[in-house]
């Protein structure tokens, strides 16, 4: 532990609470140090909270701008490790992120539902990331996907993604046969699966790129459609924005120093079956197994890392 460790921090959460029953909202920013967008669209969402702008009458809201204190001041993605990842209680902390996940997931179980507020390195529109269909199976099991994926249809970009942990795991397969160290799957665990955990249901808002200054309006439209989705305050409910619904299916690894995603992709665009992915570094086409969608496409991957997600149209829409 060093002496900076402990002058980060502490963290600020601020509470607003109905007069009223209803569910308990906690939304979260800068998890990842770079993306101001959460902790300005969220600082904002205070702010008329506290002048009555927006007036909580139902159930609770937790705010909470900078869940990554040492992250956000150094203005990096990680302090000593990505919080995002292996997120979990821990007796004996080792590193920065261990010692605030402690408090954060004291603060997530306090709560039902999670919006978790991020951005992205390279262009592309905004997208939400959700969870599994309801399922009793061993890596995530969950009875709320009917509320969660309305929450995610309800925050005003057009295309959520899900089966990220399915594709983590595969994603560990291929891992497992390089000569890089070995990650155990529950590295993909990051707040929306605690949350899930804890019997919440959560998602993860991707506003647009790190330094778009539209980036803070997409995270405060959002949390104010989630305040009345989630009916905290008396207004309609917000119109179903979700146009693509994907399901990610596979993950491409870099296998080789000089693989790598073909350059222009962005995130969420549609390919063609057939499609060039990516070329690895003898110069062999990796092409798209079938119609779909490309996610996270990295020019420079390491070894090891994902060169890029694919996903293809899921079947999932919202009841009624
Ligand atoms: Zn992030």
């Amino acid at each position: 532990m060093t002496a900076t460790d402990l002058d980060d921090g502490p963290l600020e959460a601020v509470r607003f609470i109905g007069l009223r029953p209803g569910p308990r909202l906690i939304v979260t920013g800068a998890v990842h140090g770079n993306e101001p967008c959460g902790p300005a669209a969220i600082r904002r969402a205070i702010e008329e909270c506290r002048t009555g702008t927006i007036r909580i009458l139902r159930g609770e809201v937790t705010f909470l701008p900078v869940t990554n204190p040492k992250a956000f001041r150094q203005k990096t993605r990680e302090g000593d490790r990505n919080l995002n990842r292996d997120l979990r209680e821990r007796p004996l902390p080792g590193d920065f992120e261990d010692r605030i996940g402690n408090p954060i997931c004291a603060l997530l179980r306090q709560h039902d539902a999670l919006l978790d507020i991020h951005s992205f390195r390279q262009e592309g529109e905004p997208f939400v990331f959700f969870g599994p269909a309801n399922n009793r199976g061993a890596l995530e099991p969950f009875a709320r996907a009917e509320e969660e994926l309305a929450l995610a249809a309800c925050l005003g970009v057009s295309t959520a993604i899900h089966g990220w942990l399915d594709n983590y795991a595969r994603l560990l397969d291929i891992r497992a046969r390089l000569p890089v160290p070995r990650l155990n799957v529950t590295e993909g665990y990051g707040t929306t699966e605690f949350m899930r955990f804890c019997g919440g249901y959560a998602v993860t808002l991707e506003c647009g790129q790190h330094d778009d200054p539209r980036a803070a309006d997409v995270g405060y439209a959002a949390i104010r459609n989630t305040l009345a989705q989630l009916q905290l305050v008396d207004a309609p409910l917000p119109p179903p924005a979700l146009r693509d619904v994907i399901e990610m299916v596979e993950v491409l690894l870099c296998e080789t120093e000089g693989d790598r995603a073909e350059a222009g992709w962005r995130t969420g665009d549609a390919v063609r079956a057939g499609a060039v992915l990516a070329r690895r570094a003898d110069g062999a086409k990796v092409t798209a197994p079938s119609d779909g969608y490309i996610i996270f496409p990295n020019v420079a991957p390491r070894l090891g890392e994902a060169i890029c997600h694919f996903g293809v149209a899921s079947s999932r829409r919202i009841a009624g």
